[in-house]
């Protein structure tokens, strides 16, 4: 089987193997850290990450991908580092191939009590509301406990930026979608009058995102649920169309009100069990 890889770095080879339900995202931080003195690549085993699947998983198909791996790229005396899955498929591969690395290392926990601290995450993961989440940022945001309000940012047809609310990710009062959306659109047009923009958001901004919107010279604004308690779009108050502001977006509210209303409601009831 062909494993999906990633390389970095340039000298004598290092190859890292995550360990179970893990993939080759999970060592970019060390495999950057290593990258000066060595060439490293990870993979993604068999039915992980971006590597195929089978319906054959065990630790000799594993063995025989890795050895398939360094004849493919050639990699003469490689270290091999695995981690729990990983560390098996790396000894197994010693065992059968001892002429084919270098060194070995296994990387793994300690023999000591550990808390029971996976309980409370398992409970966390048992308790997303899985038919309303869809994509892996969505279940992240439920986890962190952030509200999920989503915003992109729209020029000439096209999706320039688009943000989700980060609040509790990023412990950051600003962190609204709209705001960082805004953030993101400048940073990509290099400059901060979005006067070409159209900014789509899930929500009735609140007065600081509908500020940054006047701000920003967005030229429309385009959203879903009004929001009773902050929305400073028509709710609360208006500071989008105040007359006394020298810009003024276009508004257009309640767009697929219901669905984007549905998504906060789910989210709210799903809170209540956690
Ligand atoms: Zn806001």
């Amino acid at each position: 089987m062909k494993l999906y890889f990633r390389e970095y770095g340039e000298g004598s080879p290092i190859i890292i193997l995550h360990g179970l339900l893990g993939s080759s995202d999970n060592w970019l931080t060390q495999a950057k850290l290593l990258s000066p003195s060595f060439k490293v690549y990870t993979i993604d085993q068999r039915n992980h990450g971006l590597s195929p699947h089978s319906d054959t998983f065990d630790y000799e198909s594993m063995v025989s991908d890795l050895a398939e791996f360094i004849d493919d790229h050639k990699i003469l005396d490689p270290v091999l580092m695995g981690h729990s899955m990983g560390g098996k498929t790396v000894m197994n591969f010693a065992l059968k191939h001892p002429d084919k690395l270098k060194k070995l290392i296994v990387v793994d926990i300690s023999p000591r009590a550990y808390d029971l601290e996976h309980y409370s995450l398992v409970e966390g993961l048992v308790k997303l509301p899985l038919a309303t989440l869809a994509s892996r940022n969505d279940a992240d945001a439920a986890l962190a406990g952030d509200v999920p309000v989503g915003a992109v940012i729209v020029r000439d047809g096209a999706v320039i930026a688009r943000a989700a609310n980060r609040t509790v990710r990023n412990q950051d009062a600003t962190g609204h979608a709209e705001t960082l959306a805004i953030r993101a659109a400048c940073e990509v047009l290099g400059r901060w009058r979005l006067d070409d923009c159209t900014l789509y958001v899930t929500l009735e901004p609140c007065a600081m995102c509908a500020g940054a919107s006047v701000l920003a010279r967005i030229q429309r604004v385009v959203f879903g649920a009004w929001d009773d308690k902050a929305g400073m779009v028509g709710s609360v108050g208006d500071v989008m169309r105040h007359p006394r502001l020298n810009h003024r977006p276009e508004v257009e509210a309640g767009v697929l009100q219901e669905e984007c209303g549905a998504v906060l409601k789910d989210f709210f009831l799903s809170r209540r069990g956690l």
